[in-house]
């Protein structure tokens, strides 16, 4: 496995969508090359500062004060 390769599937490898052949390559790779492993734990630390956020923001919410203007808007006479 090449550097590149491994930065393509470092979001399955934390996401857990990888084969276990895959994770031993993966993790030999880790294991042979310095930069490879600072870049997955910045990436980890990235998705970790990330899972702190709200998974959605609330859209419905914006929508339904958008159709309420939008109401009260079409409502007003002119
Ligand atoms: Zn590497």
């Amino acid at each position: 496995m090449t550097c590149q390769q491994l930065t393509r599937l470092v979001g399955d490898y934390v996401e857990g969508r990888m084969s276990t052949l895959e994770q031993l390559r993966f993790q030999f790779h880790l294991g042979l090359c310095e930069p490879c492993r600072v870049y997955l734990r910045q990436l980890e630390q990235t998705r970790q500062s990330l899972g702190h956020l709200p998974e959605e923001q609330p859209p419905a919410q914006v929508r339904d004060e958008l159709l309420h203007r939008f109401r009260a808007w079409k409502a007003t006479p002119r």
